[in-house]
């Protein structure tokens, strides 16, 4: 199938380095090079040699040390900074030379105090200049969605008539709406004498929390270049996700017939990688690798996840390289998730012995949230000793406060004393536990943890985790 090929450039080492807290010695960004380059980028932007000695030292060391994708190094319009960034560049086996300069009124008159002329043909120039020296040039005008149309047009028809073999129309502000950013790409593509001679490309900014909706939306207009980062890291709220841009297009390929090189598979180690070197952490909630991205937690989930993925999976971890899809266990947990970690933590209960340590775990969920393996097994250790004699007396267990009453009757003395399995949900051991009535002849247990009287949990049914967590 021939689906248009998207190149992925990747500026987690140059966008995102600059952002607050994300710097990077020259060995990590090194570190993180090789790791991208096995991810599968096509573009590294590896810095901005003119920057520092650090920043030309890492675009040197990596155009020497990473021979496949291309190596980019940046470069402000002007000959200073584009021989700067070549002299890091000569080691690269495909070294690519971007320049950019601004083109917006607002950056014209205040930070660069030039006029449209000036900015055209110091664009133009720049741009030669670098095609001089590097068969491959791309520019970006800064702030091209705060621009006037008609003189961005005119920027772009320059720059590629001047030797640029890409050009990146950035919304360096994270100004634009998907619709609008779309409808600038297609305006370039239908008024730009020879843009279908050149790549064009993204760059979007995540200040609305659109940055990922902005490159899509540039791709289905005719964009075939994506600039993104690993975590979605750069200037202020980041730039566009690359873990997000790969995954949408490949979990949707009815809506985004692209394909990139990317290997998705590596998309966790990479997102570990660069949290670990920068140490800033990844959002749980990120979508793609996030640490809950792959977490499911509500009853009603686990037990469709458990039997077949697709209930609630869009993507499998394993797809992004996430080593298991994690089942937090928490008081909304079914008791089949339940059974499952036990076994995965070696032990097998028949379904009295399951109920009970169902039982204890609802009640110690709803106490600390997240049930870790460590005291799951110290529970069944409990009632393994013997704790599920209805004499006995459970919660001997250090960590957890002492039990305060004896343990309910075993199931078959409930269900014969005809307790309704609807009112002893063991939803209601945590939620309604002061509410719940003894039946006559029933004795009240008490709620091993906090006294309350409650009823307990007999006849849970499969039907029963269903419902549980909706
Ligand atoms: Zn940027």
């Amino acid at each position: 199938m021939d689906k248009p090929r998207i190149t992925i450039f990747d500026t987690t080492l140059r966008d995102g380095e600059q952002s607050p807290g994300c710097s990077m010695n020259v060995q990590e960004k090194l570190h993180l090079a090789q790791q991208l380059d096995r991810l599968g980028v096509d573009v590294i932007e590896a810095g901005f040699p003119i920057a520092s000695d650090g920043d030309f030292e890492a675009v040197q060391r990596i155009s020497a040390t990473v021979r496949r994708p291309i190596i980019a190094g940046l470069a402000r319009a002007c000959t200073g900074d584009v021989d700067r960034a070549w002299q890091a560049l000569q080691g690269a086996a495909h070294p690519r030379i971007h320049v950019f300069l601004a083109t917006s009124d607002i950056h014209l008159k205040y930070k660069l105090r030039i006029t449209r002329e000036q900015c055209l043909e110091q664009a133009r120039n720049a741009v030669r200049h670098a095609k001089s020296l590097c068969a491959d040039v791309e520019f970006s005008p800064e702030d091209a969605t705060r621009t006037d149309v008609p003189f961005l047009c005119q920027v772009v028809e320059a720059v590629i008539a001047a030797g640029a073999t890409t050009v990146n129309i950035p919304d360096t502000v994270g100004y634009s709406m998907p619709e609008e950013y779309g409808q600038l790409i297609r305006t370039l593509c239908e008024k730009v004498a020879g843009i279908d001679k050149v790549t064009i490309s993204t760059h979007c900014h995540n200040d609305l929390g659109l940055a990922v909706a902005n490159s899509l939306a540039g791709v289905q207009q005719g964009a075939r270049q994506v600039e993104c980062t690993i975590n979605g890291i750069g200037e202020r709220a980041g730039n566009a996700s690359l873990e997000e841009i790969v995954m949408a297009m490949r979990v949707r390929p009815d809506r985004y017939r692209y394909e990139t090189a990317v290997a998705s598979e590596h998309l966790y180690a990479s997102s570990q990688m660069l949290a670990e070197i920068t140490r800033v952490p990844v959002q749980p909630n990120k979508a793609i690798i996030g640490r809950n991205a792959f977490a499911h937690e509500a009853g009603i989930h686990q037990d469709g996840m458990l039997k077949n993925p697709l209930t609630y999976e869009i993507m499998t971890p394993q797809s992004v390289g996430v080593p298991d899809s994690r089942l937090v266990l928490g008081k909304h947990s079914g008791r089949h998730a339940l059974a499952l970690r036990c076994e995965q933590l070696g032990h097998q209960f028949e379904r009295r012995e399951l109920d009970e340590i169902y039982r204890r775990f609802v009640v110690l969920a709803d106490r600390i949230k997240k049930v870790q393996d460590s005291h799951l097994l110290e529970l069944i250790q409990d009632v393994s000793r013997g704790a599920v004699s209805p004499n006995d007396v459970t919660g001997q267990s250090k960590k957890f406060p002492p039990a305060t009453a004896p343990l309910p009757f075993p199931r078959a003395a409930s269900a014969s004393a005809g307790i309704n399995a609807n009112d002893s949900h063991p939803a209601q051991i945590s939620t309604n536990a002061g509410q719940a009535q003894a039946r006559p002849g029933v004795p009240a247990p008490a709620n091993w943890f906090g006294g309350a009287p409650v009823t307990h949990a007999d006849h849970h049914t499969e039907q029963e985790d269903y419902l549980w967590g909706v």
